[in-house]
């Protein structure tokens, strides 16, 4: 095994507790990604966070510009003019999506940088979670029942399944959409999400309608991570329900994201493993079991199919009664599960 530092995802974010709790959500996923805020010296004086294993020191402002919901249309631009680890640090292991320095696993190059911005001209969704003065609403339309409205927002918006599967939008892009959609022949109709941008009070009514009746399934945690993204921090919190495929490296960031979901109920874990560690496990594998695992407060846990030749888990092997009881902790308790230098003893 591997020496790294013994500090595990849990008592890595735990050193931000106390003050970076105005943006917890880029502290979940500067631990997701092996930082520590230790006080003092450095970090507190300089407000910022280094990584535990290389020591690359980023300021707070470039953290949570990079991690934010900052609606800037070129996410580039949040990664540009630093870098959350040294070249060669081990934590790159770990991918942060997005971050083109970590895509290619520590390779460092602006010709991918170049490619890569050929891709993305915006981020949808992102528009919602700005800050928006509130006014007092005179439209008729809010003379009517809530029921009636939601009726209307129902027949409005597009329609969602029980279970909304959702794919990126072309390869190496940030932009998702659901499956539905991708697969529709024809022009898309890209209006009915309009009445979205009419006014707050809409907004969220109709946000509620629109990403909490629906379990969000994802083919890949990286796709549920840009998905996360791109519904901002009012989405965020309205889903309720989500069926992801993990063992990769994004698992870590994606589960640190999922975190900020406070009404995530229902998980349905897709996981091409019978263990939820086998021996000699690299990082990124420890690391995205331990952003799982601090999941808490679920109401259910399912284990959903997934081919692998590994065989995966379900609820005839042990570990997936671990890893039930682990994420249906009351919320925000702290996890039973041992770790010996820094690694879950599993
Ligand atoms: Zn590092």
């Amino acid at each position: 095994m591997t020496t790294v530092s013994a500090y595990t995802y849990a008592e890595r974010l735990a050193t931000f507790e106390g003050h970076w709790d105005d943006c917890m959500t880029t502290a979940r996923c500067l631990a997701a990604t092996g930082h520590i805020s230790d006080r003092p010296p450095l970090e507190s004086l300089e407000a910022g966070s280094r990584c535990v294993t290389c020591s690359a020191f980023v300021r707070k402002g470039l953290s949570t510009r990079a991690f934010g919901d900052n609606g800037s249309q070129d996410y580039l631009e949040y990664f540009r003019g630093f870098r959350f680890h040294l070249p060669h640090c081990q934590r790159l292991q770990v991918r942060i999506p997005l971050d083109p320095q970590a895509l290619l696993g520590g390779l460092h190059g602006n010709g991918f940088q170049s490619l890569v911005s050929k891709f993305e001209k915006f981020s949808p969704g992102t528009k919602s979670a700005t800050p928006t003065q509130r006014f007092p609403q005179t439209s008729s339309l809010f003379s009517l029942p809530t029921e009636l409205r939601l009726e209307i927002y129902a027949q409005v918006l597009p329609h969602l399944d029980d279970v909304t599967e959702i794919v990126p939008l072309n390869r190496d892009s940030a932009r998702v959409i659901s499956k539905a959609g991708y697969e529709k022949t024809g022009p898309r109709d890209t209006t009915k999400h309009n009445v979205l941008r009419t006014c707050r009070a809409i907004n969220d009514e109709a946000s509620d309608l629109l990403y909490s009746s629906s379990t969000f399934r994802f083919a890949a945690s990286k796709t549920m991570y840009l998905f996360l993204r791109s519904i901002g921090k009012r989405g965020r919190q309205l889903v309720h329900s989500v069926d992801v495929y993990c063992g990769s490296r994004e698992d870590a960031m994606a589960f640190a994201l999922l975190a900020s979901c406070e009404q995530l109920q229902y998980l349905t874990v897709r996981l091409p493993r019978p263990k939820i560690l086998p021996p000699r496990s690299p990082l990124w594998c420890v690391d995205g079991m331990s952003c799982l695992l601090s999941l808490s407060g679920l109401r259910s846990v399912k284990f959903g199919f997934c081919e692998s030749s590994f065989g995966c888990m379900d609820d005839s092997r042990s570990d997936a009664d671990v890893i039930r009881k682990a994420l249906t902790r009351p919320k925000g308790a702290a996890g039973s599960l041992r770790t010996i230098n820094g690694y879950l003893d599993v």
